[in-house]
């Protein structure tokens, strides 16, 4: 697995070279240039794409799937989006697993308990959401995923260890906070993109079409477009044989600190 420190140790080692090298033979500037863009382009990569594991160790599925399971994960919540959600999974028996933000649990504690009191997991997935997370400091993170644990916490009286990065972005400092918090960070590898397409079709055939067993599949409970393809995938995974569980269910880990 490429890691940051990989890339970084080696692109140095390559500058470290063409430096002593020029002390001989003046080098024109640009090849220092090339080595650093390409460091750049290959650090942006796997900052953003969550099962490259580049800044931290990601759970993205069940490699070695023993059955037809799968985890039915929605992010963003809760909102009052959250109860179809719960209706839906209700009525099919369902435990899912809901990366909540700690500014909407402090806006909708009633459906937070909800969640709860139904036997759902949660994990969390920061305080404010912010698009600006990979600029933030060690401390503000560390901020963002310490107080969204301690608002879990309040509810299910354990302390939660499933974490989910917004966006799916992970940085060298957020790796450093879910590290030292001994947080499990768990991503997904079938993105519904529930919250970018419009067309409902669209996403549940999306999802049908990556369907296989140990599947972690990434929803949002913040629309009503969710709930319909919810409805439709339910049927569909009765259908096909598949048993959704919670995550940590899915990758047997503990989802609390006991
Ligand atoms: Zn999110």
């Amino acid at each position: 697995m490429l890691t940051h420190r990989v890339n970084t140790g080696f692109f140095g080692a390559v500058v470290l070279l063409l430096a002593i090298r020029s002390f001989i033979e003046p080098l024109p500037w640009w090849v220092f240039l090339l080595p650093l863009a390409l460091w750049l382009i290959i650090a942006a990569i796997g900052s953003g794409l969550v099962q490259s594991g580049y800044h931290i160790k990601t759970l993205n599925k069940n490699l070695r799937p023993t059955g037809k399971q799968i985890a039915l994960t929605f992010d963003d919540g809760p909102t009052p989006h959250t109860e179809k959600v719960l209706d839906v999974l209700a009525r099919y028996n369902i435990r899912a697993t809901f990366f909540c933000i700690g500014s909407q649990i402090e806006i909708y504690p009633h459906i937070f308990k909800r969640l709860i009191n139904e036997g759902h997991v949660v994990g969390n997935h920061t305080y404010s959401h912010s698009s600006k997370l990979g600029f933030f400091s060690k401390q503000k993170i560390a901020a963002e995923v310490g107080s969204t644990d301690a608002l879990i916490e309040k509810h299910t009286l354990k302390k939660p260890l499933l974490f989910r990065p917004p966006f799916g972005v992970t940085t060298p400092n957020l790796a450093s906070v879910l590290q030292q918090a001994g947080h499990y960070v768990i991503g997904w590898n079938i993105r519904s993109l529930d919250a970018v397409i419009e067309d409902e079709t669209k996403i549940y055939n999306r999802i049908k079409s990556r369907l296989s067993p140990g599947s972690i599949i990434l929803l949002h409970d913040t629309s009503q477009k969710t709930v319909h393809v919810l409805e439709q995938l339910l049927v569909l995974l009765q259908e096909q044989n598949y048993e959704a569980v919670t995550v940590n269910q899915l990758l047997n880990i503990p989802a609390y600190e006991e």
